[in-house]
């Protein structure tokens, strides 16, 4: 059975047709990345998945269920989290608490092991611990963003552009990370501006044009293709 069947998704803003029919599918364990220029779709794309979008037409599978008409919150309870773009934290609330927040869905005492696992996997945020989300660095509050999101025990982490206005050295922290959350068979569909980082990390890529998948294939295939060098890659 598949993690994620996305099936002729469309998805419109009053007129405008944000997704234009897009078909594609992950597999349990892995990493798939979503590339495209500004204003492709991409994060439409997630929004939907999560639930905070409805789709005009098509289908959105999660492990053989339809959850095209499911709520945000229940498709966090069946597995889904979603890390959104702009690493919305709660600026007021401390590390842990924004961490605490995270298990909403869950009882007490599995969050605080949850809890106690990303502070393994983002030492720096146990450094933290009590510091506001706010005053966090931008880097920082992307691990909390993740550190958060993976307090759910996700079966699929939906992550929009991690590397957004992130120094290089920071990139590198956070994809580090996901390195390991990867070996422990977690599976993510990553949107991604640096093609270059997301194509070395993902099994698998899609690209997409205005409200359509261009082209996809595994990310070796894509690395090397001209299409993608010439347009993602800078070549
Ligand atoms: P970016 O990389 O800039 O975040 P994206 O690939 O994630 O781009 P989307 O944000 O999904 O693209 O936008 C897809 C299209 O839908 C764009 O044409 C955008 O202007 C339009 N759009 C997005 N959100 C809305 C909205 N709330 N109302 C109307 N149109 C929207």
């Amino acid at each position: 059975m598949r993690m994620l069947e996305i099936t002729d998704l469309d998805v419109r803003y009053g007129q405008i047709q944000a997704l234009k029919g897009v078909t594609l599918h992950v597999e349990q364990g892995e990493i798939v990345t979503l590339l495209g220029a500004n204003g492709a779709g991409k994060t439409t794309l997630m929004r939907t998945i999560s639930g905070l979008l409805r789709p005009h037409s098509g289908d959105v599978q999660f492990l053989g269920k339809s959850i095209a008409h499911t709520s945000a919150d229940r498709i966090v309870g069946l597995g889904i989290s979603q890390v959104p773009e702009g690493r919305r934290v709660f600026p007021t609330l401390t590390v842990m608490e924004n961490l605490i927040l995270g298990g909403y869905t869950r009882p007490p005492a599995e969050t605080s092991a949850s809890v106690e696992e990303v502070l393994v996997l983002f030492p720096r945020l146990r450094e933290r611990a009590r510091q506001l989300a706010g005053t966090l660095s931008g880097g920082e509050q992307q691990m909390l963003a993740i550190g958060r999101a993976m307090i759910s025990k996700p079966k699929l982490l939906l992550l929009d552009e991690p590397s957004l206005g992130l120094a290089p050295i920071v990139v590198r922290d956070i994809f580090r990370a996901l390195r390991k959350i990867r070996t422990q068979g977690l599976t993510i569909l990553l949107v991604e501006q640096n093609a270059r980082m997301a194509l070395k990390f993902a099994d698998r890529g899609y690209v997409m044009e205005t409200g359509k998948i261009a082209l996809q294939g595994n990310a070796i295939e894509l690395l090397e293709s001209p299409e993608v060098q010439a347009t993602y890659l800078g070549k």
